[in-house]
């Protein structure tokens, strides 16, 4: 990094399973962003940011460690993270940086997974809620009348406005929405009444010849429950009318939830612009993963298709970042915490397993560049959605999915069952397992074998000698 640079301020902005596909900048269909186009257009859109574990308290642990889930120890949603590991916020803070977290933390509460590292911090118990949210401090729990993502902001910007203004300082801005039960706010409940949303290409997946393992899951449109659709389904309705029915009520109720999002977003970015900080702020927006919009006929996330797989990341940083700026260099999300540490002019510790996105964000080819994102889905047919465990993948042009189950007589260790590869340059959709192909042999063993190499690399080692 140059270092005429001074040390920035650092805002990320992150939602929880807001898909890129519901981004105007990055051409969705269904809905407009322009607050969050403001981000792109002053900055750089990344179009192959991938998450390597596609749920919420994982990837939350990745961000803020820089580290495999089996490394800091959160893999499943129903771990927390141990708050004395090293932390993002705590090297910042070490460096004289002042820190906050306003909204979702998810990572587990009291002694052990409070927050720590930060100079302020109001979080969500739990998922927390959409309307008249409680938020736990240092000094106990206060219910906040309002609607969230409002409140979210609301608390972060007068935290902002009371920091010290000598120091650079850490805002991470971690919004609720758009998750699940997507309760839009008073001000969008209209949004949407007169318009039909187009149903993705894949809505009709069948799901033919992928994997069996997909025949049990529980995330199609017929088990969004009541509280998700909150009217009756009306009667007299054929099977497909009801499906598309349900898809309405869900992905329009999800995109009122982005659009109060991109109104907050819009107020972050107004605040740097009137205190003058444009040219001394970087201002991130991401999410913890992506969420299936009714693509393959589902909802939520954890599989490792692409619109669960793919996070969203703009990043503004004028004196360094190329106005309206594309990037297609694989990144993950273990390279958020490098990344902040590096503008910070702090120097990486050992542990990272990530790489700094410099190079990426200031238009050069990455000196280090990463060929293959290795993922690990850990929970096995957790309840409600009953995704199996799975791992695999992702290089420029394939992806390779392999699913687990447990050996006979353990819980704890798997095995591979079936296998999925997908040609994402002719097949971007992936509906064509080509993994029993004769002309992809070559290829699928290639993919094995970087998986197997990758798993060495990150030292995530049990399954190596159970792969194919
Ligand atoms: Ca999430």
């Amino acid at each position: 990094m140059d270092q005429g640079l001074r040390r920035p301020n650092l805002i990320m902005i992150m939602s929880d399973d807001h898909a890129a596909h519901a981004i105007g900048s990055y051409g969705s269909r269904i809905n407009q962003t322009p607050q969050l186009d403001r981000i792109a257009a002053a900055g750089m859109r990344f179009d192959n940011c991938f998450c390597t574990n596609a749920i919420c308290t994982p990837s939350r642990a990745a961000i803020l460690t820089g580290e495999y889930n089996h490394v800091n120890g959160v893999r499943t949603l129903f771990d927390t993270l141990d708050n004395t590991r090293p932390q993002l916020q705590k090297e910042l803070r070490q460096a004289g940086y002042q820190t906050a977290v306003v909204g979702k933390w998810h990572l587990g509460h009291g002694p052990e997974s409070d927050p720590a590292g930060f100079d302020y911090w109001r979080v969500l118990p739990g998922q927390g809620d959409y309307h008249d949210p409680e938020l736990i401090g240092p000094d106990g729990t206060e219910r906040h009348p309002g609607y969230v993502t409002d409140i979210i902001t609301d608390l972060s910007l007068r935290w902002l406005d009371r920091r010290d203004r000598e120091q650079p300082f850490l805002m991470m801005i971690n919004h609720k929405a758009p998750h699940r039960p997507w309760q839009p706010d008073q001000k969008h409940a209209e949004l949407y009444d007169d318009v039909d949303i187009p149903e993705p290409d894949t809505f009709d997946d069948d799901h033919q010849g992928r994997s069996k393992a997909l025949a049990g899951l529980k995330m199609g449109m017929g088990d969004l429950n009541d509280i998700d659709l909150k009217k009756p389904v009306p009667r007299g309705l054929t099977a497909e009318q009801e499906r598309s029915w349900r898809y309405q009520r869900y992905i329009k109720d999800y995109l009122r939830c982005v659009a109060s999002i991109d109104d907050n977003v819009g107020r972050v970015l107004d605040w740097v612009e009137e205190e003058g900080l444009t040219d001394d702020t970087v201002i991130i927006y991401t999410s913890d993963q992506g969420f299936f919009l009714g693509d393959h006929g589902w909802y939520d996330k954890r599989l490792m298709y692409e619109e669960s797989l793919r996070m969203p990341l703009l990043v503004s940083y004028p004196p360094l970042i190329e106005p309206g700026s594309s990037c297609a260099d694989l990144v993950t999300n273990l390279d958020f915490a490098p990344t902040l540490l590096e503008l910070a002019g702090v120097d990486l510790p050992d542990r990272l397993q990530g790489f700094s996105m410099i190079d990426s964000l200031s238009g050069k080819p990455p000196e280090q560049p990463q060929t293959c994102v290795y993922y690990r889905y850990w929970e096995h047919l957790s309840d409600p959605h009953r995704v199996p465990a799975h791992l695999g993948v992702r290089t420029d042009r394939y992806k390779l999915i392999c699913y687990l189950e447990p050996v006979p007589g353990s819980t704890t260790r798997f095995a591979a069952t079936e296998l999925e590869l997908y040609d994402l340059d002719l097949d971007s959709a992936e509906l064509i397992n080509v993994y029993h192909t004769p002309e992809y042999a070559a290829i699928a063993k290639d993919l094995l074998a970087q998986l197997r190499q990758r798993q060495l690399e990150v030292d995530d080692r049990d399954l190596v000698a159970r792969l194919p």
